[in-house]
């Protein structure tokens, strides 16, 4: 049975490559009709149906769609893959509801500190910043460390002192503060709670992309923890947990609880395991094509004719999600793939999210059953 299971296999898959074939058209519809594609997070968490009134789903998903429709209209213009991202994330960053600029939730001693961070897949160069409480758009500052500093990483002082030089917009701190977050600090402290008590969700931002280019790009920007102390950094300005971006595999960006996402490097190990997983399926494929007489393979699969299938990258993901659930720690991810696929893997009851791709998906949305 096993037998004859392979070797139907392998004739179909010979059959196929040498009628002119079937791999190699579909490569050829991706080179002459470029694709871009993008995923969009604000936050994961234990979110319950009941407790969302219409108007607040409302809310979400119109934040949601003017983020994604943002970085689309840059990607349909034929626009890179890092300028979508940035515009995605900008309008999240001003909005209220999510826990990334303005709506940040508060430290233990009522501050607002922001860490973002973003990566370009084309040369894998990144710029991340921490604790900083007076730049309107970290994302952006992140950019700038990327773009015109000789290092990714900055924190406090150091990098709002680089954001100054550089001419970045700053905000007062009431620009930042909103009355919710400052509740969720006051009852946390009153009543001895956890931060996913107050919170039950994770707010922090992100957005992932494609461009027409085949250039991947990933970013992250959060407040962190509701009442985090000792200068606790979370994941999302950290490059290989938070956010990851190579155009060899994917890009990804997360959410959840960040010491997790540390520990299991979650961002790189979902772009490490895609770029494994092609080259798995492509070896495991090229073992089926039959050999000729001198006994080397009568044909060579060429990478373009074996794209990783969507199936392949949510296995993946999904995979190191149930890792850090393993490991206790909860979240999700978006991801984008170099074959265009947009995706998300999450273990909590919901994630706000969105995605949207040339081939006409477009979608945002909450719970998980979504
Ligand atoms: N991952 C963020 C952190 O740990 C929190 C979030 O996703 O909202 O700082």
């Amino acid at each position: 049975m096993r037998n004859f299971r392979s070797l139907a296999l392998t004739f179909v898959l010979f059959t196929a490559m040498m009628a002119g074939n079937l791999f190699s058209a579909k490569a050829s519809e991706q080179d002459s009709d470029p694709r871009w594609s993008i995923a969009i997070h604000g936050g994961a968490g234990t979110l319950d149906p009941d407790r969302m009134t219409p108007e607040r789903r409302a809310a979400y998903e119109a934040a949601l769609q003017g983020a994604l429709d943002a970085g689309k209209a840059v990607l349909a213009d034929g626009g890179s893959a890092m300028d979508a991202v940035k515009a995605a994330i900008i309008p999240l960053e001003n909005n209220p509801l999510f826990n990334a600029g303005r709506g940040a939730v508060f430290t233990w001693e009522g501050r607002n500190e922001l860490d973002a961070s973003i990566m370009d897949g084309r040369d894998r160069s990144a710029g991340a910043v921490t604790g900083v409480t007076t730049i309107k758009n970290p994302i952006l500052l992140a950019d700038k460390v990327r773009t015109d500093s000789p290092h990714v990483f900055l924190m406090g002082e150091g990098a709002e002192q680089f954001a100054g030089e550089q001419g970045l917009e700053t905000a007062p701190p009431e620009w930042f503060a909103t009355e919710a977050r400052r509740s969720a600090l006051e009852r946390m402290k009153a009543n001895q709670l956890s931060a996913l008590d107050v919170d039950h969700k994770f707010g922090t931002v992100g957005a992932v992309a494609l461009d027409m280019d085949g250039n991947l790009a990933a970013g992250t920007s959060t407040g962190g923890m509701t009442g985090k102390r000792w200068g606790r950094i979370g994941d999302a300005p950290v490059i290989g947990a938070g956010t990851y971006a190579d155009n060899r595999s994917c890009a990804v960006s997360a959410t959840g609880w960040g010491e997790y996402f540390i520990r299991v490097g979650v961002a790189q190990e979902i772009c490490t395991r895609l770029r494994y997983r092609f080259q798995i399926d492509l070896n495991a494929a090229q073992l089926t094509v039959p050999k000729d007489k001198e006994g080397n393979p009568s044909y060579y699969i060429h990478s373009y004719e074996m794209p990783l299938s969507l199936e392949a990258a949510q296995e993946e993901a999904d995979i190191v999600m149930s890792d850090v659930k393993d490991l206790g720690g909860d979240g999700g991810v978006i991801l984008v793939t170099r074959e265009g696929h947009a995706l998300y893997s999450f273990n909590t009851t919901g994630m706000y999210r969105g995605r949207a791709t040339s081939d006409g998906v477009n979608e945002v949305a909450i719970f998980a059953a979504e």
